[in-house]
């Protein structure tokens, strides 16, 4: 990515405090019958619980049914070392950014919870897989309306701190800062149908722009490549780093355009090599060329008539004007536009336009009289 975002402080977090709390005070130890006084250690938790009961509405007895339903099937499993094990990998699950930075940490998918206890898989599935959207029993009053104000507001916090406006996984799309009266969808960066306990962590939540969303990344999950084909007693091997999205130390990469062809406006994606470099993150910018179709995405652009190709004719046309007001090195003028485009590298994809025209200019192809 080209940039990271900063995270913010926020009570949506309170969410995934009462998961913190059901997984490791209630669910873990469970043992006996499951009634409310196994909530003691958290009395705003409690309450709600005895209120949903009391009500008896959909979303309220889904939520109850479901913490009553996890709490049975772990209460059937007597092997602590499992449930021990469980401690770090939930743990995991939620640290997204040592996830990304370490391969020796590794997560755990439903899958390989679902190969030795299924039922219990089938619990955490049926919950989690509910719990961001619109169907989540979050969106209730009791916990603040998920969808309707905790996500508004936390969006809007979120834009007042982050107001590039530019998507920072592809530095291609804008993103709606709070100008706007619509936002961008939250990407789970790990995806939530594949590994469980994070869906509502926002370290594993970041706005992403559509494209990027919706079109490429999809379901990829950055720190392994094709997880659903890896052996789980080989996974260790397949772990790739990936670049966390709210890291405070995220390098500058470094973005050359080579072109093969000089034939600009029949430009082709063949024609172009892109390096894409940063000393010692080479596996992070692998998989987020991997995630985001960068490759095919920047040539593309390259390639776009009302982009690459007007990008060149501006100069070259600009030229023409700027000699009816004395400009008369070619040269120069060129490196005035090379240093314009680069001037902001996430505006009008300055990141990509000054390589791309650089490249342009080192091969001979921007010419005066062309
Ligand atoms: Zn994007």
């Amino acid at each position: 990515m080209l940039f990271t975002y900063k995270y913010i402080k926020h009570d949506i977090e309170k969410l995934q405090g009462f998961l913190d709390f059901l997984f490791y005070d209630v669910w873990l130890v469970a043992e006996g019958d499951f009634d409310a006084e196994k909530l003691n250690g958290n009395p705003d938790l409690k309450q709600i619980y005895i209120d949903f009961g009391n009500a008896d509405f959909k979303w309220g007895n889904f939520f109850n049914s479901s913490i009553e339903q996890i709490y049975s099937e772990f209460e059937k499993i007597k092997d602590d070392k499992f449930k021990l094990e469980l401690i770090d990998l939930y743990d995991a699950n939620n640290n997204v950014e040592v996830l990304c930075n370490d391969k020796s940490k590794l997560p755990i998918s439903y899958a390989e919870i679902k190969a030795r206890y299924s039922d219990l898989e089938k619990a955490i599935n049926d919950f989690y897989s509910k719990l961001y959207g619109t169907e989540s029993p979050f969106n209730l009053d009791a916990f603040g309306q998920l969808n309707k104000k905790l996500i508004p507001s936390h969006y809007e916090a979120f834009m007042t701190d982050n107001n590039e406006e530019v998507c920072p996984f592809c530095g291609i799309l804008p993103i709606k800062g709070n100008n706007h009266s619509y936002r961008e969808a939250y990407d789970h960066y790990l995806p939530k149908g594949l590994y469980p306990f994070n869906a509502l962590n926002f370290k594993n939540l970041a706005p992403m722009c559509h494209e990027c969303n919706s079109t490429y990344k999809l379901t990829d999950d950055p720190i392994y490549e094709d997880y659903k084909k890896i052996d789980p007693l080989k996974k260790e091997n397949n772990r790739q780093l990936a670049f966390y999205p709210y890291s405070e130390n995220h390098p500058e990469l470094e973005i050359k355009v080579e072109l093969t062809s000089k034939d600009i406006k029949n430009l082709k994606p063949t024609d172009i090599t892109l390096e894409i470099k940063s000393a010692g993150n080479e596996e992070q910018i692998e998989s987020w060329k991997r995630v985001f179709g960068i490759e095919e995405r920047y040539k593309a652009l390259c390639c776009n008539k009302n982009e690459g190709l007007e990008w060149f004719n501006a100069v070259v046309d600009g030229f023409e004007n700027a000699k009816e007001m004395g400009v008369t090195d070619f040269a120069k003028w060129v490196d005035l536009k090379l240093r314009e485009a680069g001037r902001n590298k996430l505006s009008n994809y300055g990141f990509l336009k000054a390589q791309f025209l650089t490249e342009c200019r080192d091969k001979g192809i921007l010419n005066a009289s062309t």
